[in-house]
């Protein structure tokens, strides 16, 4: 989904590009660590994703990199963000929309979303790293963990005052 300008305001209160460049430069030392060449379509890909701030999909990176790269392909999109996330460098999402929504976590400091069931929109908010979690799967499931995800599914305030607006006998039910 699009997000107008207000609505971006809204959701986002974490300043605005402002740790791109840290987080674009622990990006590429990740890369080079574990030796993954890094192309101009590599960095392009990245700098896109870090300066958007609305969970897009690998179509709306695609646009934005047209303006630049206007001979990249959605696939080279495609291709590289599966390698970002083959490395966990960034995550995937999955609205109820059916589309796939890429992420990634600034400072590499996890954070996690709400998914509005109704109209899609994701919104992050933080909450201190799940480690007993994390403990405990591993513990349970033998399982060695890389990275975890969470998650809330429910209805955004916007979508709630909309269903009011349209069903007032429903809602008050509650
Ligand atoms: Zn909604
Ligand atoms: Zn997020």
């Amino acid at each position: 989904m699009i997000l107008n300008n207000s609505e971006k305001q809204a959701h986002y209160n974490a300043p605005q590009h402002e740790h791109i460049h840290d987080d674009y430069e622990f990006f590429l030392d990740a890369l080079r660590d574990k030796g993954v060449r890094i192309t101009e379509q590599r960095k392009a890909v990245i700098q896109a994703l870090l300066s958007s701030k609305t969970h897009p999909t690998a179509i709306q990176l695609h646009e934005m990199l047209l303006e630049t790269y206007p001979t990249m392909s959605l696939a080279t999109v495609y291709n590289n963000l599966n390698t970002l996330i083959d490395y966990d460098l960034i995550i995937e999402l999955q609205s109820n929309d059916g589309s796939t929504h890429y992420d990634y976590y600034h400072n590499n400091e996890p954070h996690y979303h709400a998914i509005c069931s109704s109209c899609g929109k994701i919104v992050d908010f933080k909450y201190p790293v799940l480690s007993d979690v994390e403990l405990v799967a591993q513990r349970v499931t033998g399982f060695q963990k890389t990275s975890h995800q969470m998650e809330i599914h429910g209805i955004c305030p916007e979508c709630q005052e909309h269903m009011a607006d349209l069903h007032p006998h429903q809602l008050m039910k509650h």
